[in-house]
């Protein structure tokens, strides 16, 4: 159709604007059908009447049913946004909240952020006409810090439940609690009204007072919540909710064929690779959906994969690599959707992201190396770490079950059979396994002071939550009788950010570097911001270092952003599309992986907005840099570590011996001692992102930990 209108060229443009039409008309009938074939389809008036007898409701369904796209339409649809009230529907991670947003803003024909909107940290596409709004559950829980009783709410659906995020399992205590103080705060107002309406009848009813009475009633309804779940065991949950009701979907599965490796795969990423092309040269029609671990990972494999392409003959080379994970830019998010070109055929590679969040029609092969990566947290030790381990059978099946969805389909376990014996049922809740500070600052801040007492649906381990409370204290953010401070501990419940990150912050403008650590937290929290090829690992390393500074990682982060600063004002002039493009470019040449530090520039002028709200005075330490070094000091102190005679490191708060990552500017050149942001383990514990410090500064700047112990 394309090519029609060019070549007809309509002097006045009717025809094109027709067949533009036309083109619309088509998709939005293509989409119809589409919902119409969907297993959630059939029983949408009963899930409606089901959420209008029951306050509480759980609903079980096989992943691609429709519920996430589904149900917020049906209870739109049947008038739950009466009144110019929310559907809520909240989603453990960012890139599925936005694609499904975005592709039921499509389903509806309207355009983002009028009917259908989503919002999640650091970005927000909803507007005052927004009424079905997706999220993640870590949004709305800082929502509840401004509004406690979600008022705005009519319906809330706490999606993936199953995935028991730490901001899930709390959020479903929050709005345990909110849903019990809303129908008690109607329960009271319809006795008034009772009474009223006994005593002075009716006279008052028509009048202003009246009036003013109804509105208050009507803005006053139950809170509705649905929890949504793709795992069948809804028991947990449905006890949770003194025995709520619990439905389930019938879904679609074909048989999937699985096979397992022979012998242990020692790399799984070549391992991976040679799966890929084993498929696509062997295989019949349909994609293929690989699970990898983070973003590093996905984006070298997908360099491997074209690599490879490059020495196929022409007749295949028709295989098309996308990606998909958390950071990814949000408008590259919705690549992985859109089918291959004709005769093509298309590989995902995705993190555990496309296990249940979002789905993607068209898979037909599962590459599964068996492996998630995860936050571990030692509360003895008081060390957080990102770590790569086998994932649950559950999980394994859900991947498999990828393949089944539209037809037979087939699963490559890169690991042996009995190997998948030994995984563990189902994964462990993330409360159970992470760092509590940061909710535990929230729940504070949410009035929550009994964190012990809270009503949790799995009850973190006592120690983690002492620990927290330490680290909170440690900080700054608690008195001595636990209680949130004034005004830090409540300037840090406000930064969406880890309690140690809003600390650093904070810190920055006393010691006048804020400038400079607004730069490194929005470089830190983004996955990786450099990359080397494996056949390009000398010229990387080369160009990487006229980066580098003598301080640190720190630093060199932000002579990275800085020189991106440069280099892009220069370049004003530009249309956008050509500034990105030579963006794209000189992020190339330096090995700068682009959608990381452009992640990183949002994220930045976001908390800088933040911190400018909260009053706090952004300057820059200029060339004064030991500033910044002992900031960073007195905002990391609990990651500070010694060299060792053999070279390695002793973590000062817990003993623990670490490696110098090789990433770091500080890999062959060892200073006696520096502070770290992040634990990496793989075969051994590194630490990454140092920078040096002396360590007297310790004592000095943060006397509260260190004068008590040495
Ligand atoms: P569930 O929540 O039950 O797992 P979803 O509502 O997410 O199911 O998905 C239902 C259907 O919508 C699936 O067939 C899926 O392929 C399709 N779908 C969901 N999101 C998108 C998208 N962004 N683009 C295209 N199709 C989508
Ligand atoms: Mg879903």
């Amino acid at each position: 159709q394309g090519r029609l209108n060019s070549s007809t060229k309509s002097p006045k443009g009717n025809l094109s604007d027709g067949n533009r039409k036309l083109d619309a008309f088509s998709k939005r009938q293509t989409l119809a059908q589409h919902r119409k074939s969907l297993p959630i389809a059939s029983v949408d008036k009963r899930l409606v009447e089901e959420v209008q007898k029951h306050d509480t409701l759980i609903i079980v369904g096989e992943t691609g049913s429709g519920k996430t796209t589904q149900l917020p339409q049906f209870l739109y649809n049947a008038g739950f946004c009466g009144d110019g009230k929310l559907i809520g529907i909240t989603q453990p991670r960012r890139v599925a909240a936005v694609t499904v947003a975005k592709r039921v803003a499509e389903e509806c024909g309207v355009n983002l952020g009028e009917k259908v909107g989503y919002s999640i940290r650091f970005e927000d596409m909803t507007s005052s006409s927004t009424r079905i709004k997706y999220m993640t559950d870590g949004l709305l829980l800082r929502e509840a810090l401004l509004d406690p009783h979600l008022s705005r709410y009519s319906v809330i659906i706490v999606d993936e439940a199953h995935e028991r995020t730490v901001h899930t399992d709390v959020l479903l205590g929050l709005l345990k609690s909110v849903q019990d103080a809303r129908s008690k705060s109607l329960n009271n107002l319809q006795n008034t009204k009772n009474k009223k309406t006994n005593n002075d009848i009716q006279l008052k009813e028509n009048g202003a007072q009246g009036l003013n009475f109804l509105k208050q009633y009507q803005g006053r309804t139950p809170l509705k919540l649905i929890i949504m779940s793709a795992s069948l065991d809804a028991r947990i949950f449905s006890e949770y909710f003194s025995g709520a009701r619990a439905v389930h979907i019938q879904g679609r599965q074909f048989p999937v064929d699985i096979f397992y490796t022979l012998h242990v795969e020692n790399d799984y990423l070549d391992a991976s690779l040679a799966t890929i092309f084993q498929i696509h040269l062997e295989e019949g029609p349909g994609d293929i959906l690989v699970f990898l671990t983070g973003q590093e990972e996905i984006e070298s494999v997908e360099r491997l994969v074209k690599e490879r392409l490059k020495q196929l003959p022409e007749n295949s080379k028709k295989l098309v690599a996308v990606s998909i994970f958390s950071s990814l830019p949000s408008e590259q998010q919705m690549r992985v959707f859109a089918p291959a070109p004709p005769g093509f055929r298309k590989v995902i590679l995705a993190t555990n992201i496309a296990e249940t969040s979002v789905t993607i029609s068209g898979i037909k092969y599962v590459i599964d190396p068996g492996l998630v990566k995860a936050r571990y947290y030692d509360p003895n030790k008081g060390l957080e770490s990102l770590v790569v381990v086998p994932i649950s059978k559950a999980q394994a099946l859900q991947r498999s079950g990828r393949a089944g969805r539209e037809g037979p389909g087939k699963c490559f376990r890169l690991y042996q059979e009995d190997q998948f014996g030994k995984f563990e049922d189902s994964t462990k809740p993330e409360i159970k396994r992470c760092n509590l500070s940061n909710i535990i600052l929230q729940l504070k801040a949410l009035g929550v002071d009994d964190i012990s007492g809270f009503d949790f649906i799995e009850k973190p381990t006592r120690s983690a939550i002492v620990k927290s409370l330490e680290q909170l204290f440690l900080l700054g953010a608690l008195t001595d009788d636990c209680k949130l401070s004034n005004p830090v501990g409540r300037q840090m419940a406000c930064l969406p950010l880890d309690p140690i990150y809003s600390k650093a912050l904070i810190l920055a403008s006393e010691f006048n570097c804020l400038e400079e650590m607004l730069i490194t937290v929005a470089m830190l929290s983004v996955e990786s911001i450099f990359y080397s090829p494996r056949d390009k690992k000398e010229e990387s390393r080369t160009t990487k270092k006229s980066f580098a500074s003598p301080e640190g990682d720190h630093l060199t982060l932000v002579n990275v952003y800085r020189a991106s600063n440069e280099f892009l004002e220069k370049r004003s002039g530009l249309s956008k599309e050509k500034r990105e493009k030579a963006f794209r470019k000189w992020c190339k040449e330096n090995f700068i992986d682009s959608r990381s530090l452009r992640h990183a520039r949002d994220i930045h002028s976001q908390i800088r907005r933040n911190v400018e709200q909260m009053g706090l005075r952004v300057a820059s330490c200029g060339d004064d840099v030991l500033q910044f070094c002992r900031c960073l000091a007195a905002s990391f102190f609990l990651n500070a570590a010694l060299k060792q005679p053999e070279g390695s490191y002793r973590a000062l708060a817990n003993g623990e011996i670490v490696s110098i990552h090789p990433s770091s500017v500080f890999f062959k050149n060892k200073p006696e001692c520096l502070i770290f942001n992040e634990l990496v383990e793989t075969n051994r514990k590194y630490i990454r992102n140092t920078t040096k410090i002396d360590y007297l500064w310790l004592t000095e700047l943060a006397p509260q930990f260190y004068a008590v112990q040495n």
